[in-house]
């Protein structure tokens, strides 16, 4: 757009300039065509002088009066002036000049003639003067002096030809100059005009969508705090739930305790004054308080995650997992199973719940294993900023559609009958890796069986010793 004015503003000032010197030039050319007219003139009046002259003369010499003299001493006191005249206004130009020099001596001789044939008239009278003006030197002379300035003329109006040509010429040329570039300033202002609408709507069309986006970014803004007063009120709500089931799940236990252990007293002190049937009954209620008691062990578990998780600290998990295979020596040694790991990092966790992850995961393993013994793989790798987890296994596998389901609180695939269990394992699993910033999956094992898989953050974790080291180097400043 600015380039495009620009130019339009360039070819403006350069048809100004055009314009300008158009007319100095057709000023120049004017001067000179009215300077040849003004020659022509001079050349016309010094011929008129002649003339009269001459007429004066012959008056004089016919009727013998002064007063016949008058037009010759009128035009004797204006033709040098008038040569002269000439000579100045033709000193440019060296033809006239020496035309100039050939007509002079004429003027002179043809003058000369005029006063000799009035001295002749004076002293010898009309017929001596008459016998001279016969002769015809004056004619003569007169014809040389019209020949010449006749050339003179011609030579002037060759020059007017030319100059006005030349003027005619080179306004033609400005003129299409001016037009064409009047033509150009005016597609370039267009082009700038376009341009400028262009800009204008680029801008609007700008302006609009900063206003959208101010719109927008306030309802984000509104609804994020919205949001965020959600999270609030259920991060309430959730620390509310847990409390309660914790607490529930707490005081529920002395109550079904007291249940269990009199139910079994009363089988024990009274079962042979009991028939069969009072004994199975007794039978179930004892189970059914035994299975109560495991649930609502289980779910203390769970609400302790969350409500009783101690800070997290360095944890070498080669140590927490030594640990946990000899809590579950019994059921390893029972099952046959062959468990195989990758060097175990150490990691910032709280270490008794990363120990009951590596349990819960690991006892699945083996609780939910196929015809063959169980064969466990635990692979560790890190994965961007965190350590990846995998437990591998031979076992019944998952299918893909349950895949979410299990991490659920209660959710089984399975009956009681075929494999014990409450459905709390996996949800526990889900809240201590949530609890430590990371995340739990399952996918399909390479062995056909499940891959437990979770993340933890790869923090750096100092030891002891390096914490001890680094105080040291701290200079203390006592004060
Ligand atoms: P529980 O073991 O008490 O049934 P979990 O929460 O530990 O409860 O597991 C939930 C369900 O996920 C189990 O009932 C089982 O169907 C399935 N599951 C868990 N681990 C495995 C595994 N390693 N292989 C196959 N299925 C599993």
């Amino acid at each position: 757009m600015i380039a495009g004015s620009g130019i339009a503003l360039a070819i403006f000032i350069f048809v100004g300039v055009l314009s300008f010197q158009t007319m100095v030039q057709n000023g120049e050319d004017r001067a000179w065509v009215t300077h040849t007219h003004l020659v022509i003139e001079k050349l016309d009046t010094v011929l008129a002088n002649l003339l009269d002259a001459e007429t004066g003369q012959r008056g004089y010499i016919l009727a013998g009066e002064q007063s016949e003299l008058e037009p010759y001493n009128e035009a004797l006191a204006h033709v040098h002036q008038n040569v002269s005249d000439l000579r100045a206004l033709t000193a440019d130009n060296a033809t006239q000049q020496r035309a100039l020099d050939r007509l002079e001596p004429f003027i002179a001789k043809m003058l000369a003639t005029l006063q000799e044939r009035i001295a002749i008239r004076d002293r010898d009278g009309l017929d001596a003067a008459a016998e001279e003006v016969r002769k015809g030197a004056a004619e003569l002379h007169m014809q040389e002096i019209r020949a010449g300035i006749g050339g003179m003329r011609q030579e002037e109006n060759r020059l007017m030809l030319i100059r006005t040509e030349h003027s005619e010429a080179s306004s033609r040329k400005t003129t299409v100059m001016i037009v064409t570039a009047g033509c150009l300033a005016v597609v370039f202002l267009g082009l700038a005009a376009v341009f400028l609408g262009q800009r204008l709507e680029q801008r609007q069309r700008s302006e609009e969508i900063r206003r959208l986006n101010i719109d927008l970014e306030r309802r984000v803004s509104e609804r994020t705090a919205q949001l965020s007063e959600r999270a609030k009120e259920l991060e309430r709500s959730n620390a509310d739930l847990q409390q309660f089931a914790y607490v529930a799940s707490h005081d529920l236990q002395e109550p079904l305790r007291m249940v269990a252990s009199f139910t079994q007293l009363l089988a024990k002190r009274y079962g042979d004054k009991l028939d069969n049937d009072a004994r199975e009954f007794i039978d179930y209620a004892v189970d059914g308080a035994t299975r109560m008691q495991t649930l609502i062990s289980d779910l203390l578990d769970y609400s302790r995650v969350g409500a009783q998780g101690n800070s997290l600290k360095r944890t070498e998990c080669q140590d927490l997992f030594d640990r946990v295979l000899l809590s579950l020596k019994i059921i390893i040694e029972e099952s046959k199973a062959v468990i195989t790991h990758d060097p175990l990092p150490v990691v910032l966790a709280d270490p008794l719940q990363l120990g009951q992850l590596f349990q819960n995961l690991l006892a699945n393993a083996i609780k939910f294993k196929s015809e063959a013994p169980p064969r466990i793989k635990i692979s560790v790798e890190e994965s961007g900023s965190d350590w990846k987890f995998s437990f591998y296994d031979n076992g019944i596998g998952i299918a893909p559609e349950h895949a979410d389901r299990i991490f659920i609180i209660f959710q089984r695939l399975h009956s009681r009958t075929e494999y014990p269990g409450t459905g709390i394992g996996l949800a526990i699993c889900k809240k201590i890796v949530e609890r430590h910033g990371g995340r739990i999956w399952v996918e399909p094992s390479p062995e056909g069986g499940s891959a437990f898989c979770f993340t933890i953050p790869a923090v750096p974790v100092q030891t002891q010793e390096e914490r001890e080291q680094n105080e040291l180097r701290i200079p203390v400043t006592a004060h």
